[in-house]
């Protein structure tokens, strides 16, 4: 069978639904081809602006405000997920548009999103027109990056104002807005957006925390001269939050294209999120820690699943688990499960009996033999025994009659 990894989004065609999101490194050129020569299928500009940063030094001069860090004790080398401190600084106008021409001159097939942000009518009308004129494949207006951008994303009346703004500068070009995927009324927001004329939407999950103390010096992570502070965590820890997230924008998405960012760290990941309403996957802290061949393993892996699948592209997959949710009432209260055990592989370690006392459900027991039973009218069917069994296969959970 042929495999599509292709997707459509907002009437483009993309070679492949993976994104580079706007990094530092992409706000230079020959970065930028390189993640189009590895393969990815789109990039996002680095947000740009009326007032943005001049000259070739731009794209270096904002890594180094982007403070990022990745381990919570480099001493001990415990690895954790990426985090940063700052955003960076807009870019420009006039150097994105240097870049989309060049971009596309050089790339017509992949997808150059242009990122910008304004913060009154003339500029969210200007900045969108040029982008546009300059060929950008898809405008993301981004609401959700200072306490400037949150008020307007907060405010429906003054979201629904700058959406119209951009829509209207950009002409035909698509645009998506981009918004923090925790704002609360998502159905409300939608609706807004949908009449100001907006072709999609990205959300994305980027809690504030602190990521772990240093117990010789008790200094907070990251140390920055003895100091530290709140962080923007991504990375792989919020994965479970974005794929909650993405299913209540889904569900109440009225047809808007959803494009994800953060959270996916593999091809499991993009599959899962692609099932719960994405099109399109923006990755950030996976480049960073993994680099531009993750492109390889994203694709290989999703080919293969499709294939295993008998599925032939990409855009068949998208939204398949949403129907599967339900509100908690709602669930079914006629399906009743238990545990089970495989007496040939169980290897009489004991986990289960401990997991399942320790909660006080007692309902596995122990013979002298220190082989498991199950009391199947004790058993409230959590399977966290079948977790806790370090042996694959070895448990596991089946229907019964009630
Ligand atoms: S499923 Fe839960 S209640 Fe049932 S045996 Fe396992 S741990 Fe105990
Ligand atoms: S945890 Fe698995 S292997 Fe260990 S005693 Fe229970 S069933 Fe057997």
């Amino acid at each position: 069978m042929e495999i599509n990894l292709g997707t459509n989004f907002c009437g483009l065609s993309f070679p492949n639904p993976f994104v580079v999101s706007h990094l530092p490194p992409t706000g230079d050129l020959e970065i930028i081809k390189q993640y189009f020569t590895a393969g990815w299928g789109a990039v996002v500009l680095q947000p740009t602006s009326l007032n943005g940063e001049t000259g070739p030094k731009t794209a270096g001069a904002s890594r180094q405000r982007m403070l990022y860090y990745r381990g919570v004790d480099c001493e001990e080398k415990r690895m954790t997920d990426l985090g940063w401190i700052e955003v960076l600084q807009p870019v420009a106008l006039e150097v994105t548009e240097r870049m989309i021409g060049e971009l596309k001159d050089r790339f017509s097939d992949r997808r150059v999103i242009a990122g910008m942000v304004g913060s009154n009518r003339d500029e969210w009308l200007k900045v969108s027109r040029r982008l546009s004129q300059a060929g950008a494949d898809l405008i993301e207006c981004d609401f959700s990056r200072g306490p400037q951008d949150l008020a307007v994303a907060e405010d429906l009346k003054q979201m629904e104002r700058a959406a119209r703004y951009v829509r209207e500068g950009a002409r035909n070009t698509p645009v998506m807005i981009k918004l923090p995927g925790s704002l609360k009324d998502r159905a409300a927001i939608v609706e807004t957006l949908k009449d100001a004329g907006a072709d999609s939407l990205t959300v994305y999950y980027e809690p504030k925390g602190i990521p772990g103390i240093n117990l010789t010096n008790f200094v907070p992570f990251p140390n920055v001269g003895q100091k530290s502070t709140l962080c923007v965590m991504g990375g792989a820890a919020t994965k479970p939050y974005t794929l909650g997230m993405l299913s209540e924008w889904g569900r109440i998405g009225q047809g808007l294209p959803l494009c994800v960012q953060g959270g996916a760290y593999n091809w499991r990941d993009s599959v899962e999120f692609i099932l719960m309403g994405a099109s399109l996957l923006q990755f950030h802290g996976a480049v960073l820690q993994r680099g531009i061949g993750l492109i390889d393993e994203l694709k290989s892996g999703v080919n293969d699943y499709l294939a295993e699948k008998m599925i032939s592209s990409v855009d068949k997959l998208v939204g398949k688990s949403l129907p599967f949710l339900t509100e908690p009432e709602q669930l079914p209260r006629s399906v009743r499960v238990v545990a089970a055990v495989d007496d040939k592989l169980c290897t009489r370690c004991g986990n289960c009996f401990r997991v399942c006392s320790g909660l006080g459900y007692q309902a596995i027991s122990l013979n002298n033999q220190r082989k498991p039973a199950i009391d199947k009218k004790k058993c409230v069917g959590d399977g966290l025994c079948v977790a806790a069994c370090p042996v694959v296969g070895c448990m596991s959970l089946r229907r019964i009659s009630k």
